[in-house]
């Protein structure tokens, strides 16, 4: 059933006025919705699993501030704590005891890592973790993949060349050519190239950095035997893991992919969730290779406002809630029962669309195969049809994250009757595209 386009004049005019103070109208690149149709909506406020943009237009929303939301927008338990620390002051620039608070936390009920350092953001975090690894193992090199995101840092804003093990390429104007010689990229879920990798750069790899559930470039599900293949080649050669659990972490249970999947990083950076909608991100590791930091160690990192108390509650306050028993269970049961049904009206009518699934993320891909673990997979005409799809999504009520390659989130606050309602819109979206 077609339906109307919903009215967009007051977002139209409030991007309008953004576009004269903003390079494209945004702070971040992917809000100026330039991969979907028509002008980017302007948010409100937002309850639950629920938004409302500029113009009164309703939506259940999948894209969940890109991750940190896992319980949903303006939950209770988080507000709460943060009014509640904010009326004492909103920053000190020194400590303060819910560092510890929001430390404990997270170090008591995580099997792999003994200290943390907070920041504000998953770059920071990042790029702090690359420069510990490089302290600490005297090399400059870093490995990482093509498909996965770290961040902006001028190292990680590299691409694959062409060819199984290449130096990097920036994909970034700015970025100078010599950092992105010292990041080496290869493809997921390819140990020739990883091997050559290795012996071609021999002593010289740092770190290996992987999202260990890769979902910036789609959702390109890896094996656990292949994550355990990386530790060990990683561990033959003193190079140390780093698993990027930015988006993972927190999300596909407690302990992040590390706890999912059993294996041991040498160092993890989390972000999103952890700070509960505020700006935070961590960087864990060993007690040992955390001493290298400063001013224990020789490796300098610092931050004006990290562990800022207001986003130190947030996250204390979200954290809890994860804890609780049976939380993680109930996501991915609600999930899967999501996506299953996703998945049995597709196949009814063969439609050449896939959902793929972990924990409580899932990813739309219009294609046939049944796994898709590499960038080069991805076909870049399919992206046509997504397009399409959010159109007529954002239509009936329902939003997803501007673009084809991002992955979609449910929150605990997602409801029996959002998901309900959603899948019905999915089915008269997706007949629409396959009309
Ligand atoms: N690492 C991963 C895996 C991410 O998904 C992101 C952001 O999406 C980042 C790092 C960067 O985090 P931030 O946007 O908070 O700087």
């Amino acid at each position: 059933m077609q339906v109307k386009d919903i009215d967009r004049t007051r977002s139209a005019e409030l991007y309008e006025k953004a576009k004269t103070y903003f390079p494209g109208g945004v702070n971040s690149p992917v809000r100026a919705f330039k991969s979907v149709y028509g002008t980017p909506l302007f948010i409100e406020k937002g309850d639950g699993s629920h938004i409302w943009d500029a113009d009164g237009n309703e939506f259940i929303d999948f894209c969940c501030s890109w991750g940190p939301l896992i319980l949903g927008h303006n939950h209770p338990a988080v507000r709460e704590k943060v009014i509640e620390v904010m009326q004492k002051g909103m920053s000190f620039g020194a400590p303060t005891a819910l560092e510890s608070e929001l430390a404990e936390l997270i170090l008591s009920n995580n099997r792999f890592i003994e200290k943390i350092r907070f920041v504000s953001s998953g770059t920071e975090a990042v790029m702090s973790a690359i420069r510990l690894a490089r302290g600490y193992t005297k090399r400059d090199k870093v490995l990482k993949f093509e498909g996965c995101y770290h961040g902006h840092s001028d190292s990680l804003l590299v691409k694959a060349g062409s060819g199984l093990v290449t130096f990097g390429e920036t994909s970034s104007a700015g970025v100078p050519k010599a950092f992105a010689d010292e990041t080496v990229v290869v493809s997921l879920n390819d140990k020739k190239a990883l091997q050559e990798a290795f012996e071609e750069f021999k002593g010289q790899i740092a770190a290996v950095i992987i999202e260990p559930v890769p979902a910036n470039n789609g959702l390109l599900l890896q094996s656990k035997e292949y994550l355990q293949y990386l530790r060990d080649i990683c561990t033959q050669n003193s190079t140390m893991l780093i698993f990027d659990e930015v988006i993972s972490g927190f999300r596909v249970g407690f302990e992040g992919a590390a706890g999912y999947y059993g294996i041991e990083p040498d160092i993890i950076t989390y972000g999103k969730i952890i700070g509960g909608g505020l700006p935070v991100g961590a960087y864990g590791a060993s007690a040992d290779v955390m001493s290298h930091i400063s001013p224990e160690g020789s490796v300098y990192q610092a931050g004006t406002l990290s562990g800022n108390p207001v986003a130190m509650a947030a996250g204390i306050a979200q954290l809890s809630e994860l804890l609780k028993p049976g939380f993680y269970e109930d996501m991915q049961a609600k999930t899967q029962s999501f996506v299953n049904d996703i998945q049995n009206f597709v196949a009814e009518r063969n439609y050449q669309f896939k959902v793929f699934t972990i924990g409580s993320v899932f990813w739309f891909a219009f294609t046939d195969q049944e796994s898709v673990s590499r960038a080069e997979d991805i076909d870049p005409a399919s992206m046509a049809k997504f397009k399409l799809m959010h159109h007529e999504l954002i239509n009936r009520g329902i939003y997803l994250g501007p673009s084809g390659y991002e992955v979609g989130f449910i929150s605990a606050a997602h409801t029996k009757a959002d998901l309900e309602k959603t899948k019905t819109a999915i089915f008269d979206s997706i007949d629409i595209v396959f009309k």
